[in-house]
């Protein structure tokens, strides 16, 4: 009689736990899964294949191939210029692209201030309006 009750009650007390741990391990998988993102995320941020910069005397947006690093502006031939960043809303993962001076930028989609930021690559640049300039446009005296 008493195993029986015994037996009885791990039946019922079964089902209880496995679903407990079921959900857990949805959670898990779950945080993996925003980890794994979030991951690619800045390895995809940390690798570009250009330059983009933006004229703080003339807003000039402009870019250079990777290995060329511009010293002035290639319109108005100030050194007034500032590396192009992506601005990252953490929300909807929308992109503004702006100085890098600047904190952050206010989310074309949702309205919220940027958390995050990327390196833009250079279709990201060029959807900007980002015009691309050769080493002897942007560097000189
Ligand atoms: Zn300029
Ligand atoms: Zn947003």
């Amino acid at each position: 009689m008493i195993a029986n009750t015994k037996d009885r009650a791990g039946a019922h007390f079964a089902p209880e736990a496995d679903r407990r741990s079921g959900l857990v391990c949805l959670l898990t998988g779950a945080l993996l899964l925003l980890a794994g993102c979030s991951k690619s995320g800045v390895d995809q941020a940390l690798d570009s294949d250009a330059n983009g910069y933006v004229c703080l005397a003339c807003k000039a947006r402009f870019y250079t191939d990777r290995k060329i690093f511009p010293t002035r502006c290639p319109d108005c031939k100030k050194p007034d210029i500032e590396e192009a960043l992506g601005f990252v809303c953490q929300a909807d993962q929308c992109v503004m692209i702006g100085p890098r001076g600047q904190r952050s930028a206010k989310c074309e989609k949702c309205g919220n201030f940027t958390t995050a930021l990327s390196i833009p690559r250079e279709a990201d640049l060029k959807s900007w309006g980002a015009v691309k300039k050769t080493e002897a446009e942007v560097n000189g005296q």
